[in-house]
């Protein structure tokens, strides 16, 4: 089996690596010369609407990417040739706040109130219906926090409006979660569904920055609607591979934000914390293998080693701690690897957390995480 991937970034890498021991092969596409994935497998440096690059990539059996802002006319001119998996319905929705939380909407998965705003005059309309706090969030091209503003008064809302270039943008309601999570499901082009427990996310400036997994407390009504929302959305997409759901948790409800068509940064807890790696089952569901087994080994943690990374001797002297280096070179804000910590329960994950997060602050790789954002 030949899979293609569009970027060839640390998601890239990961797949392959998790693609080898089932024999499959690997092309990648990538703008970027050198890109992590290309240490593994051939890479064509080429733009993402390069018609000819695309075209040798499609000589795989099948197509996938490990990012979501695929253009339209590349996804029209692969699918045309092979299979693209997940499907172009699923990456357009996903490129688009307004399609998105539309869809959420119509098929009965809450949301925050959002209202489209395209123009000064609606952002004047959506300021009566969606009350201060909101935030402005433009409809494309948003990741990590970038392309979004805060509005605590109504006052400030055509500043950021212009801030972000007047273009269309969704004003949606700030809401006041108890914690941030994720599901990370899968489902094969043989329709077959799994999904990993809910896990929780604590970002620090827009960036990811820790996974407990499973969250702490989850209860089985909290995992039930989560994969009810998911499974909705999943079969109305005809939808294969991994699909990541982000949620926000207020008290016993669950809201959606969004969600990425593709392996995430907040399961890659999954490689060593899980018995089958969000990364095979991708592969598995792409090229219609039966499913692997989702259940998480023990008590996990991920931290994201961002702009800077440790040594890795002091991070793998802790017994069962596992260090992931994407060979990416050093930059502020750049995810350059991650650390996985298994532990046999929360204390000991506790214990372990602590001492490598204290270890990470003091060689940059990241901040102290506020009071709020280490809530656990
Ligand atoms: P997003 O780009 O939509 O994933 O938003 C980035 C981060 O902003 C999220 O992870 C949340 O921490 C925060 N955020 C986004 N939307 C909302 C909202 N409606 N209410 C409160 N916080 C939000």
């Amino acid at each position: 089996m030949n899979v293609g991937v569009l970027g060839a970034g640390q998601l890239g890498q990961m797949l392959a690596l998790a693609g080898f021991p089932l024999g499959y092969r690997f092309t990648f596409l990538d703008p970027t010369p050198d890109s992590p994935a290309s240490r593994l497998a051939p890479q064509i440096v080429a733009n993402y609407d390069d018609e000819q690059g695309l075209r040798q990539l499609c000589e795989a059996d099948v197509v996938t990417y490990e990012f979501e802002n695929v253009p339209d006319g590349a996804a029209a001119v692969i699918a045309a040739r092979t299979r693209l998996h997940p499907n172009p319905t699923a990456l357009r929705t996903s490129q688009d706040r307004l399609l998105e939380k539309t869809q959420f909407q119509a098929l009965g998965i809450a949301t925050a109130p959002f209202a489209n705003v395209t123009e000064p005059d609606e952002l004047r309309a959506a300021l009566e219906t969606i009350s201060a706090p909101s935030i402005l969030k433009t409809r494309r091209f948003g990741y990590d926090g970038k392309g979004q503003r805060r509005i605590s008064r109504v006052e400030e809302a055509t500043q950021a409006f212009d801030a972000l270039g007047r273009v269309p943008c969704i004003l949606e309601q700030q809401v006041a979660f108890t914690r941030e999570l994720s599901l990370i499901c899968v489902r094969s082009i043989t329709g077959e569904l799994a999904f990993y427990p809910l896990v929780q996310n604590i970002h620090e400036s827009g960036i990811l920055r820790l996974t407990l997994a499973p969250a702490p407390g989850l209860t089985a009504e909290l995992q039930q609607l989560a994969q009810g929302y998911a499974q909705r959305l999943l079969d109305h997409l005809d939808y294969a591979g991994v699909l990541t759901l982000e949620l926000f948790q207020i008290n016993g409800h669950l809201l959606a934000n969004e969600f990425a068509p593709r392996v995430h940064n907040s399961g890659h807890f999954t490689i060593e914390g899980a018995v089958t790696s969000q990364f095979e089952n991708h592969l598995r569901a792409i090229t219609g293998l039966p499913l692997g087994d989702t259940s998480v080994r023990d008590c996990v943690a991920m931290l994201n080693l961002v702009g800077s990374m440790p040594e890795a001797s002091d991070i793998l002297r802790f017994k069962d701690v596992h260090l992931h280096d994407y060979g990416k070179q050093p930059r502020e804000g750049r995810k350059l690897g991650h650390v996985t910590i298994l532990a046999k329960d929360d204390a000991e994950r506790r214990v372990k957390l602590e001492a490598i997060q204290s270890l990470l602050v003091k060689c940059g790789a990241m901040p102290m995480l506020n009071q709020r954002s280490s809530e656990r």
